[in-house]
C-alpha cells in the first residue's frame, strides 16, 4: 500500500516525494521520476542506473583489508 502511495521511479529507485512530479515511462504513466521522465519523453531512452543515486555495497574482502 505504501508503495501505491509513494510510488518511485522505477529506473532510478527515487521516491515520489523527492522528484518535482512523476512523469509517463515505458511501464505507465507516473512510473518515473522528473529527471527520468523528461529524458525518456524527449530521447526514448533511460538515463544509465550508475548515474542513479543508489546505496553501494562494500564487498566484505575490502571491509577486512581496510580493518586489518
Ligand atoms: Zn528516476
Amino acid at each position: 500500500l505504501m508503495l501505491v502511495c509513494f510510488p518511485s521511479c522505477q529506473n532510478c529507485g527515487v521516491n515520489s516525494r523527492l522528484t518535482p512530479a512523476m512523469r509517463r515511462g515505458p511501464a505507465g504513466p507516473r512510473t518515473l521520476c522528473n529527471a527520468c521522465g523528461l529524458m525518456w519523453a524527449n530521447k526514448g531512452t533511460l538515463r544509465s542506473p550508475l548515474n542513479a543515486p543508489k546505496m553501494t555495497v562494500q564487498h566484505p574482502a575490502n571491509l577486512s583489508k581496510m580493518v586489518r
